[in-house]
């Protein structure tokens, strides 16, 4: 699958994370003369400011002669500048399309100044034509593109046109459908933004200007064989009409399409064997399903393709993923059989026959996993708590095996534990489905850290974020890293760095060296940055990410041991949907201690005192995280 994640922050690459960039950004290194000399490093040329109400600039100030206090205005706003020359500015943006900046940067009482003129780009805005009464937002229409549905389907329609207006779409075989005023949804877009705590109102959707309707799914705009269909806005005599841009095919569920899901078809041989699903298309990872896995597709939106997983549930994957079966390739399901446990020395492991490698979820409770079988019916009559014969007996760590069929065409079994989940992976091998289950290692009560496998990940390259100086992230995080295997091999751990030069290494190779070494624990070290629009002034601060419930922990405790290092705001841990956070066979945290894009916390991640104090915040995180552990009885 895809490891890029989907929350911001500079581990993730979304559009609209301005800092982020896999390019090399002109480093504001100072020219050869020693004459004052103005670098902007956000936003670099190629960069387009995503927001329309404020933005972030920032960089250095270099060179100048003697030692008085370097003074930068933007606009004629006084811009705090440090020794090293960092500075940042939040600025209002105009409304257009490119913003011009007067940087004047002037050294204590010397003549020595230095002007820029700086001229960054903003993302187009809708207009609409002067003059008319009736208009159409064409950059509005929701959904846009390919959609492929069972008829007894629908599709729920948004657009932004002149307020007041009637509003229809025009069906090619002659009837339409009415679109009314969006008063269900007050302010759009609404949502949470996670991890800013900005209280200002968000740049909304005008809610009058929003129309919302429902089409029933037809054949619409198909293959060139059906018409397209037309929105008509009128405002008194005034009309606009667009053609909707959406094709829409009708899914045959009669005869339904079974695929079979392949993580890897370009045959690259780098992936996790995994493909994600997701609840809504391109939306958080919810599933994971390994390479092999049969299910019936119900519907598609541009890239993605919905499966039916059961008749209760759907996902959304990745199109590249998906390879079609013969047509008469009837739907996977069937039923499970007995299951039965295997002791291993590091381990136990679930076997369940399958009658065909059928699509699962994991959920992990803090002394549970269970298995959900979509498309299972269960005849369980054996749940065998040891090896065939009875040569290990009754593994201790699974207390309880039980089973349920919560729906026709969905089967669960759960294991209960003795001990807390450390860790669990999953593969299919032939038709059956192993679950194994990982033993929690041996914890030294007074000493944690003692005998165990701690994985470091220095984040990046590829991408990461920059700093005002030009300090890139994953220099820093590198410089961390060492620093905190040196305090954790003080500690007696055994200690491994996904990353120990400048090379770039993408997110799966990190996460499959760790479960490789059998990590008792992975973190992931990180610098953030925030996305176009958000107040730096008021949003930064340490925050730690996890995405496995066991992981909950260990994210609070290096939270904590970071905001204390640091005495910067606490933004909190997170659930975050982060790739190195996402294994199943340890528990993983990713920290994001400081901001780098802020010049006083960029200086602290330039620093060797600064680095040492992440360096202890990230050991005495896994310590404690650990220490709580081993008081499990
Ligand atoms: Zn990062």
């Amino acid at each position: 699958m895809l490891l890029v994640s989907v929350v911001t922050g500079c581990a993730v690459p979304r559009s609209g994370t301005a800092p982020v960039s896999g390019r090399a950004l002109p480093s504001p290194t100072a020219p050869a003369r020693d004459s004052l000399h103005i670098a902007v490093v956000y936003p670099a040329v190629t960069d387009v400011i995503q927001s329309h109400d404020s933005a972030f600039l920032f960089g250095a100030v270099r060179g100048g002669r003697g030692v008085e206090p370097t003074t930068l205005t933007v606009d004629g706003h006084a811009v705090p500048v440090l020794p090293n020359g960092g500075w940042i500015a939040w600025l209002p943006v105009p409304d257009d399309t490119v913003a011009q900046f007067r940087l004047v940067a002037r050294q204590g009482g010397s003549s020595d100044s230095a002007v820029t003129l700086f001229t960054a780009r903003v993302a187009p805005q809708f207009r609409p034509a002067p003059g008319r009464a009736a208009w159409i937002d064409t950059t509005s229409f929701t959904p846009a593109g390919t959609l492929a549905l069972p008829l007894e389907e629908g599709i729920p329609l948004s657009v932004h046109a002149s307020p007041g207006a009637t509003v229809r779409l025009l069906l090619p075989w002659g009837s339409s459908v009415p679109l009314v005023p969006d008063t269900l949804a007050p302010e759009l877009p609404g949502a949470v933004r996670a991890f800013v705590i900005d209280t200002a109102p968000r740049r909304h959707v005008p809610v009058a200007g929003r129309y919302v309707g429902w089409l029933p799914a037809a054949a619409l705009c198909a293959d060139g064989r059906t018409a397209c269909a037309t929105l008509v806005v009128t405002v008194g005599g005034d009309t606009a009409m667009a053609r909707w841009p959406l094709d829409v095919h009708v899914v045959d569920m009669t005869f339904p399409t079974v695929v079979v899901l392949d993580d890897d078809t370009a045959h690259t041989g780098t992936t996790d064997s995994l493909s994600a699903g997701r609840a809504v298309p391109h939306g958080t990872y919810n599933w994971f399903f390994p390479t092999g896995t049969v299910a019936v597709e119900s519907g598609r939106w541009n890239d993605q393709v919905r499966l039916r997983l059961s008749r209760a549930t759907v996902a959304w994957v990745n199109e590249a993923e998906v390879v079609p079966l013969p047509p008469g390739t009837p739907p996977p399901g069937g039923v499970v059989s007995s299951v039965r446990l295997a002791s291993g020395p590091k381990s136990v492991t679930l076997r369940v026959p399958l009658p065909a490698r059928l699509p699962y979820q994991i959920t992990e409770r803090e002394r549970s996993l269970t298995v959900r079988l979509y498309g299972g019916a269960s005849d369980i009559n054996w749940m065998q708590y040891g090896e065939s014969g009875g040569a290990t007996g009754t593994d201790p760590l699974v207390t309880r095996m039980t089973y349920a069929q919560p729906a026709g065409d969905e089967v669960t079994i759960t294991l209960e534990l003795a001990r807390r989940v450390w860790g669990y992976r999953a593969r299919f091998d032939g038709r059956d489905l192993l679950l194994e289950v990982r033993r929690p290692p041996p914890l030294d009560r007074e000493h944690p850290l003692r005998g165990r496998t701690v994985v470091l990940d220095p984040g990046h390259p590829p991408l990461g974020a920059r700093g005002p100086t030009g300090l890139w992230e994953p220099v820093a995080t590198l410089a961390v890293a060492f620093k905190a295997k040196t305090l954790l091999e003080r500690a007696g751990a055994i200690v491994f760095l996904t990353r120990t030069d400048s090379t770039s290494i993408e997110l799966y190779p990190r996460t499959h060296f760790a479960e490789l070494r059998d990590a008792d624990v992975l973190v992931s070290i990180h610098a953030n940055a925030l996305p176009d629009g958000v107040n730096p002034f008021t949003n930064g601060g340490t925050s730690v990410y996890y995405f496995q419930p066991r992981s909950t922990r260990l994210a609070r405790e290096l939270d904590r041991a970071l905001v204390t290092e640091f005495r910067v705001r606490d933004l909190g841990i997170g659930r975050g949907d982060y790739a190195l956070v996402r294994p199943t066979w340890m528990p993983a945290a990713l920290t994001e201690g400081l901001f780098i894009m802020l010049p006083e916390q960029e200086a602290v991640l330039a620093s060797e005192d600064g680095q040492w104090r992440y360096a202890r915040g990230v050991v005495r995180g896994i310590e404690n995280f650990l220490r709580e552990r081993a008081r499990e009885p």
